[in-house]
C-alpha cells in the first residue's frame, strides 16, 4: 500500500506493540486497496470476562479520586492526542478509508471532547431543592455509575469512543470498549495513547480503567449481557441497536443508542444557492457517504430546482475520487465489497421506482486495485419512494421537488430515522417553522448549514430508529452518572412529608 508512511513505523510512533495482538484470524483490512494490514487475535470469552472484572475493580478506586483530578488524566490524554494527531489521523485514513483531512478532523474531535470534559470535571453540578418541611434541606448529587461499555462503528473508529470515554472518565467510571471488528488497529493505538497518559498521571489511575476488547458481535454481546456493566453506549446500525436495546432492557441496564440516520435538507426559494451547493456536496459525498449524518434526501423547491440541480450534477461529476491519503482527493473508498453491493442494489431500486440516476459507478484508482471506489450518485426521484426510507451507507443523494414547505417538512419526518436535518432559507418564518415543535422531528435541526459535521459542544443524537441517545456536549454527561436525592433534617422534630401523622 502506498501509505506515505509505513504501517510499522506509524504504529511504533503511536506506542503500539503489535506483536502483543497478532496471530489470530481477525483481519484488519485497508479499504484503500483491500490489503490485509494485520491479523489479530480476538479476545476469548474468558479474556473479556477478566477485562470487565478489572474494569469493575478500577471503578471502585477511580470513583474515590476527586473529579477535577480525574479531569487531569483526560487533559493529559488530550496532550497525547495533540502530539500524535498526524499519526493517529493517518491510521484512521488507512483503516477506515476516509480522506486524510477527515482522519485528522476525527482526532481533532477527540481533542475537543477532552477539552470539554476537563472543564466539565469541575462542573458536575447538582441542585438544591426547596423542602416542604421546616429545618430540612433537599439536594441532588451525581455519583459515578460503574463500568461503561462502549460499542463503536467502523466509520468513526476512534472519535465515538472518545465522546463516551472522556465524559465517562471525568464522571468517575471505568470503560470497556468493543470497537468495530473492521477497525481494530486504530482502537489499539488509541488505547496505547491512553495508557501513556495514565503512566504520566501517576498511581491514582488504576489498572483496568480503560479496557479494550477485540472481536465481533459476540464480544459486544458479552458486554451487553454482563450485570457488572450498568450502561452500554452503542453506535452502529439500527439492527444492532434493536438487539442491544432488548438485551439491556431484559436486565434493566441503561443504554445510549446512536444508530442509523437518513438525513434530509430542504432548499427553499430564498436559499443562498452558492452556500447550499457547497453544503450539499460536502454533506452528501464527504466520507463517501459513510457518516451517520450524511445528507441522503434533498427536497428542492420547484422555483430553484432548475438552477440548483445542474450545479450539483456538475459538482458531483468532477469530485476527485481516489486514494484518501493523497492530497486533493475528496472522496475515498467505500469500506468493503458489501457496501458497494448495497449501493448498487439501492440504485437499481431507485431506478425501479422511477428515479433518474447519474453517477454511482465503480471508479478504478491506480495502485488501489481491490478498493471499492465509486462516483457519488444523484437520483432524481418523482416522489419520496420506498428506497428513500432506508439508510444505504454510501454516497447516494435522492432529490425530490416540492411546492409547499409543509409538505417538505412532512417528508423530512416521514422516515423511520430521526438524526439530522437542515433547511437553507433566508426567510425567517420558514427557518423558525422548520425549528418549531411542529417542524423537523430530528435530534439535530440546522439552518443554512448541512446536516453533517456537528460540534462537540452540543448534545449529539437522534430520535425514532436513531435510538434516542445523546452523547458529547450539553448535559449528556448526566447519562454517565447516577442521581441521588438527599434530604437532611437539621431540626429537632420529625415532620413527615404530605403532612402525614404517624405517632405510635
Ligand atoms: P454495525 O451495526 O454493523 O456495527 C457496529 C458495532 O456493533 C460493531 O462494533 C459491531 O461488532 C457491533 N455489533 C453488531 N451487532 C451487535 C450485537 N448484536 N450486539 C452487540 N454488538 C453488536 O455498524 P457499522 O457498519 O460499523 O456502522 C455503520 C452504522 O453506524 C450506520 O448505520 C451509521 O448510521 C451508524 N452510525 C451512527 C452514529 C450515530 O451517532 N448515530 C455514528 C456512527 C455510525
Amino acid at each position: 500500500m502506498q501509505t506515505g508512511m509505513n504501517l510499522a513505523s506509524l504504529l511504533d510512533a503511536l506506542g503500539v506493540d503489535l506483536a502483543r495482538h497478532e496471530g489470530g484470524d481477525l483481519q484488519a483490512v485497508s479499504p484503500i486497496d483491500g490489503a490485509v494490514m494485520a491479523r489479530l487475535r480476538a479476545d476469548s470469552a474468558a479474556a473479556t470476562e477478566q477485562k470487565i472484572a478489572r474494569a469493575q475493580a478500577a471503578f471502585e478506586a477511580w470513583r474515590m479520586v476527586p473529579a477535577p483530578r480525574r479531569g487531569e488524566l483526560v487533559r493529559l490524554f488530550g496532550d497525547e492526542l495533540r502530539a500524535h494527531k498526524e499519526e493517529l489521523g493517518r491510521l484512521v485514513t488507512m483503516e477506515a478509508g476516509k480522506i486524510l483531512q477527515e482522519g485528522l478532523g476525527e482526532v481533532q474531535e477527540m481533542i475537543d471532547i477532552c477539552d470539554f470534559a476537563v472543564g466539565l470535571s469541575r462542573q458536575l453540578y447538582g441542585l438544591t431543592i426547596a423542602s416542604e418541611r421546616p429545618g430540612h434541606r433537599m439536594m441532588e448529587t451525581w455519583h459515578p455509575l460503574g463500568v461503561v461499555g462502549v460499542i463503536s462503528a467502523f466509520n468513526f473508529p476512534v472519535a465515538v469512543w472518545s465522546w463516551n470515554a472522556a465524559l465517562a472518565f471525568v464522571c468517575g467510571n471505568s470503560v470497556v470498549w468493543k470497537p468495530s471488528e473492521k477497525t481494530p488497529l486504530t482502537a489499539i493505538a488509541t488505547q496505547a495513547l491512553f495508557e501513556r497518559a495514565m503512566r504520566r498521571f501517576g498511581n491514582d489511575a488504576p489498572d483496568g480503567l480503560s479496557e479494550l476488547v477485540i472481536g465481533g458481535r459476540e464480544a459486544g454481546q458479552a458486554l451487553v449481557d454482563d450485570p457488572r456493566v450498568p450502561l452500554v453506549s452503542a453506535t452502529g446500525s439500527t439492527r444492532m441497536g434493536k438487539a442491544v436495546a432488548q438485551r439491556c432492557a431484559s436486565r434493566l441496564a441503561r443504554s445510549i443508542l446512536e444508530l442509523g440516520g437518513n438525513n434530509a435538507m430542504i432548499v427553499a426559494p430564498s436559499a443562498d444557492l452558492e452556500l447550499a451547493t457547497r453544503a450539499i456536496v460536502f454533506s452528501a459525498a464527504g466520507t463517501a457517504g459513510q457518516r451517520c449524518t450524511t445528507l441522503r434526501r434533498l427536497f428542492v423547491h420547484e422555483s430553484v430546482h432548475e438552477q440548483l440541480v445542474p450545479r450539483l450534477k456538475k459538482a458531483f461529476a468532477s469530485l476527485p475520487v481516489g486514494n484518501p491519503l493523497e492530497a486533493g482527493t475528496l472522496v475515498g473508498p467505500l469500506v468493503d465489497a458489501a457496501a458497494f453491493a448495497g449501493m448498487q442494489a439501492a440504485l437499481s431500486a431507485a431506478r425501479g421506482q422511477g428515479g433518474e440516476v447519474t453517477g454511482g459507478e465503480r471508479v478504478s484508482v491506480p495502485g488501489c486495485g481491490d478498493g471499492f471506489y465509486v462516483r457519488p450518485a444523484l437520483a432524481e426521484m418523482p416522489a419520496q419512494s420506498g428506497i428513500m426510507h432506508q439508510e444505504t451507507f454510501a454516497p447516494i443523494l435522492y432529490i425530490v421537488r416540492y411546492r409547499e414547505l409543509s409538505e417538505a417538512i412532512a417528508w423530512n419526518n416521514a422516515v423511520p430515522q430521526g438524526l439530522s436535518s437542515s433547511i437553507f432559507t433566508n426567510d425567517l418564518r420558514e427557518a423558525e417553522a422548520f425549528l418549531a415543535s411542529s417542524g423537523s422531528d430530528c435530534g439535530i435541526a440546522n439552518v443554512n448549514i448541512g446536516p453533517s459535521g456537528a460540534e462537540i459542544g452540543g448534545a449529539f443524537g437522534g430520535e425514532k430508529e436513531t435510538g434516542g441517545g445523546r452523547e458529547s456536549g450539553s448535559d449528556a454527561w448526566k447519562a454517565y452518572m447516577r442521581r441521588a436525592t438527599n434530604t437532611i433534617n437539621y431540626s429537632r422534630a420529625l415532620p413527615l412529608a404530605q403532612g402525614i401523622s404517624f405517632d405510635a
